[in-house]
């Protein structure tokens, strides 16, 4: 289901329960379907693309009819800090979180350095960690070969 929405206020309703993730750059919220595998979950999904936005311009929106805990709010944070976490509850936004840098991500992004132990063991989970908040920067578990051009940036 698309819907457009044109101003800022975020329009809740029909949403029972759920989480509206707002702020998401222009562009990227299939990225952000894909990386949460919502396609994975039995619950709706509104996605709205360049919805105008007085902070950036155009922006994603996208409407989850689900409870909180199915999302995974680590990956948001490394997906992009800056996304807002609406709380619904009856057609209310009962909360707002926000989104940091998670200290290490499992099974998120793969390491591409060919002699990784990862590359070798295919079970192996692919751990990555932040060793430089400020610059944001993640080093694989392993062989802390760097992870280069977070989706956001890219
Ligand atoms: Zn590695």
């Amino acid at each position: 289901m698309v819907k457009k929405e044109n101003n800022e206020t975020l329009n809740v309703s029909g949403l029972n329960e759920g989480v509206v993730l707002d702020h998401i750059q222009a562009g990227k919220s299939m990225d952000i379907y894909n990386y949460l595998k919502l396609d994975k979950l039995d619950c709706t999904v509104a996605i709205i693309k360049n919805a105008r936005s007085n902070k950036m311009g155009k922006k994603d929106i996208i409407k989850i009819e689900c409870p909180i805990d199915y999302i995974d709010l680590d990956v948001l944070g490394f997906i992009d800090h800056n996304i807002t976490i609406n709380i619904i509850q009856h057609d209310k936004v009962v909360e707002k979180k926000q989104l940091h840098l998670p200290s290490e991500i499992t099974n998120v992004i793969k390491c591409k350095n060919p002699r990784c132990i990862t590359s070798i063991e295919q079970e192996l989970e692919h751990v990555f960690v932040l060793t430089d908040e400020e610059k944001e920067i993640y080093r694989c578990k392993y062989c802390e070969e760097k992870y280069e051009g977070r989706l956001r940036k890219q």
